[in-house]
């Protein structure tokens, strides 16, 4: 390298504190040197960076588009100065600004190779290119401090979005939580309302329906029955000399004959009809589509079973027998609602008691 470059290279900052033996080392080829003409472009903006700018003579101003395409010019460098510090660094991908010579410019371009090989040679250069950068933040240089500015902010940026981020999947990690414990009461809820209806529709001690579910149904199937203009049975069942029975054998016998008895009936009936406990040791059957003679069948073909059936105490072994009564709303044309049917086969139920008890009495026989 010829003394003449050594010195104006020993002249520039990136040089500041190497002896100008030391620069003599560096091989030429690692420096391109180039004269600029007054105004002629040295780095065009959104170019490609990395590559290092001695200023070895003249200056050059430095210009930056602006959204909407104005230039603006914000700082001049000088001889023995450099630029392209930052994209050097790794700060920028791109160029940043433009930069002109102002009136002829000589300046020694390093690529990064080269650059790199130079920084491990000779440690006090890089040293040289950070403190160039601090100088210039220090001194507000208008072109380090927007491409600074720009990164810190798009860095803060990225950071909130980051933390916003943790913050959103933190949140749907919570309500995801949320909505499988709501699942899981929703679920028990169902369970526990499934299992209310159940007992409030069920007698406690035979097991099968109760008196508010089989009157439900006896208003539905009454009104549903006279609007089709279809049969409908209403059964009353009633256990004869019951009271003996509890007198004779103790309640929990008369519970337990209760129990037997109630099964009977219940499995006596088919699928669209409603058996249940009455009250007490009554019984009552709702049996749509189906008229008096299909019901009288129904009836005794229960009274026939439960009439066969042995009950065992610790005193005897016993039976007991029903007495039935039907009242069927199409041989009742004068019946208005369902506490009047219920009424009439109540009234049949009686007559088979005054009959003798242990048979089955329809409500047509007795008017
Ligand atoms: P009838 O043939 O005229 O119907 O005579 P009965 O003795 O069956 O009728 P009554 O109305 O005089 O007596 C009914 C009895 O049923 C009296 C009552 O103690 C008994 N009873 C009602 N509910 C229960 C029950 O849950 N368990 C038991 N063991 N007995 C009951
Ligand atoms: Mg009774
Ligand atoms: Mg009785």
């Amino acid at each position: 390298m010829d003394t003449n470059t050594v010195s104006k290279l020993s002249d520039n900052r990136f040089f500041k504190n190497v002896s100008p033996e030391e620069i003599k080392k560096i091989p030429k080829e690692y420096f391109f040197v180039r004269d600029f003409k007054p105004d002629q472009l040295i780095i065009e903006e959104n170019a490609p960076a990395g590559n290092l700018f001695l200023i070895l003579g003249g200056s050059v101003k430095v210009t930056k588009e602006m959204p909407g395409g104005k230039k603006v010019h914000i700082a001049t460098r000088n001889e023995g100065d450099i630029f392209g510090e930052l994209g050097v660094l790794g700060h920028d991908k791109t160029t940043t600004a433009s930069v002109y010579a102002v009136s002829g410019a000589e300046i020694a371009v390093v690529e990064p190779n080269e650059l790199s090989k130079i920084f491990e040679a000779i440690p006090a250069t890089y040293s040289n290119i950070v403190d160039a950068i601090i100088e210039k933040l220090k001194r507000s240089d208008g072109t380090n401090l927007i491409q600074l500015g720009h990164l810190k902010k798009i860095k803060d940026l990225y950071k909130e979005l980051e933390s916003a981020k943790h913050e959103l999947e933190k949140r749907n990690e919570e309500l995801r939580k949320i909505n499988v414990k709501i699942e899981m009461l929703n679920s028990e809820l169902k369970k526990k309302n499934t299992e209310l209806y159940r007992t409030a529709i069920t007698d406690k001690l035979t097991g099968i329906h109760n008196r508010a579910y089989v009157m439900d149904s006896l208003i539905k199937e009454f009104s549903r029955a006279k609007r089709q203009k279809s049969p409908l049975s209403c059964v009353m069942i009633d256990i004869d000399d019951f009271k003996k029975c509890n007198d004779e054998h103790g309640h929990l016998v008369g519970d337990e004959v209760l129990k037997k008895i109630a099964g009977i009936i219940f499995d006596g009936v088919r699928k669209e009809d409603t058996a249940g406990r009455f009250g007490g040791e009554e019984f009552l059957m709702i049996l749509p589509n189906t008229d008096e003679i299909q019901a009288g069948k129904i009836a005794e073909k229960i009274r026939k079973k439960i009439s066969a059936l042995e009950f065992n105490s610790k005193k005897s072994v016993f039976r007991k027998t029903i007495s039935l009564g039907i009242a069927e709303i199409s041989k009742i044309p004068s019946v208005k609602n369902e506490d009047e049917l219920l009424f009439f086969a109540d009234k049949a139920m009686y007559d088979a008691k005054r009959r003798g008890k242990n048979c089955t009495v329809l409500y047509s026989e007795i008017i």
